[in-house]
């Protein structure tokens, strides 16, 4: 008997408890959604600052599940970042909150790739992953030439895919190996500063990436010009790049952001200061990721503004500078070869890594 009342309780739990899903939209604020699903505007509040930022950057397109009772929530769940969400609970007529971990199904996965017509499309066929192109042409963009790639060439990867509900959400590159005309490349992910390395510790990428943005043209290159908005001949201290309006803008090396902010005719500008007495200037831009900071580390590739029109600009570009012991140079002419290499302890614990990885993955090291 007692069975059956339960039964018929689940039943109606079942049928009154309802959970929905909900996309996050771009413009969406998370205060405004507690308000607009009927809760107090003081859990936001009671948040932790760390946490109140998190919440106050919830990637567009991420899931919100709400679970209610006859409309009413009585749990909702945020992802605030890769690994951790935002859990509020009702109790007792109360609310409160706590962070819980995200659980993903992770597998280890390998492809061994012949490229017949063109790099991501080979790719994408042997692993439906259309991310894993991409990866792999950021992982060897230094070293190969995609666009000259010989038919034939091999590809070995060995990667691990993070799904959520049977999505993928993360793929990662553990190791990756070309083989170009009998030449090899191996690169395999420093767990320790997630970068990639070939076999005996020598990174696969420059100091400074070729550009920091995706650009349609150069507009005006370094030396002296005729001011287009002066109407002066004048010393052209950097590199105009053309594109789009809001064109993501990367760091092209590691560093340290020194400036963000207004800064005469560059408009809205980001300094970045190097190792080796390097500074690179950014300008003209639109606007910055909320995460940029001054002070803030960042490393090559990171998005550290939004190409735009700001200052004295003829129309959208990026005016992109380098300077080296307080002199501005030519950034076309930097040296971008001067590979890092991994020395010391760090390099024995890459080894020390790598090889115990090679045994684990029966990887025959070519
Ligand atoms: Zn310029």
């Amino acid at each position: 008997m007692k069975k059956i009342v339960l039964l018929i309780l689940a039943s109606i739990f079942a049928f009154a408890y309802k959970i929905d899903a909900y996309k996050w939209q771009k413009g969406d604020r998370f205060y405004l959604f507690l308000q607009q699903n009927s809760l107090p505007i003081s859990i936001y509040y009671n948040l932790p600052n760390e946490i109140k930022r998190k919440v106050r950057n919830i990637q567009p397109g991420s899931t919100i599940f709400l679970l209610k009772d006859n409309n009413k929530i009585k749990q909702a769940l945020f992802p605030i970042d890769a690994n951790n969400q935002l859990q509020i609970i009702k109790k007792d007529n109360k609310y409160t909150t706590r962070i819980v971990p995200i659980f993903y199904d992770v597998k280890q996965k390998e492809a061994k790739i012949t490229i017949d017509n063109f790099l991501s499309y080979d790719i994408y066929k042997a692993t439906h992953l259309r991310s894993l192109a991409a990866k792999i042409s950021d992982i060897f963009g230094d070293k190969i030439n995609f666009r000259t790639l010989p038919k034939g060439s091999t590809l070995s990867v060995l990667y691990q895919t993070k799904s959520r509900y049977g999505k993928v959400k993360d793929v990662k590159v553990l190791f990756a190996s070309f083989e170009i005309k009998g030449k090899v490349y191996n690169a395999f992910l420093n767990p320790y500063d997630g970068r990639y390395y070939d076999e005996n510790g020598r990174s696969l990428k420059g100091m400074f990436l070729a550009a920091p943005l995706r650009y349609r043209k150069i507009s005006s290159y370094f030396g002296r010009r005729f001011h287009p908005i002066l109407h002066k001949w004048r010393m052209h201290d950097g590199i105009d790049y053309v594109n789009r309006v809001g064109t993501p803008i990367h760091s092209v090396a590691d560093g340290i952001v020194i400036y963000k902010g207004w800064l005469g005719g560059y408009g809205k500008t980001i300094k970045i200061r190097h190792k080796n007495g390097y500074i690179t200037l950014y300008g003209h831009l639109r606007s910055w990721p909320r995460r940029i900071y001054v002070g803030k580390r960042v490393r090559q590739g990171d998005v550290i503004g939004y190409l735009g029109n700001t200052g004295l600009s003829t129309g959208p570009h990026l005016h992109f500078g380098v300077m080296r012991y307080g002199r501005w140079i030519n950034p076309l002419k930097i040296k971008r070869s001067a590979k890092t290499k991994l020395y010391g302890r760090a390099k024995k614990r890459f080894l020390a890594y790598i090889q115990k990885f090679i045994k684990e993955n029966n990887i025959a090291l070519k």
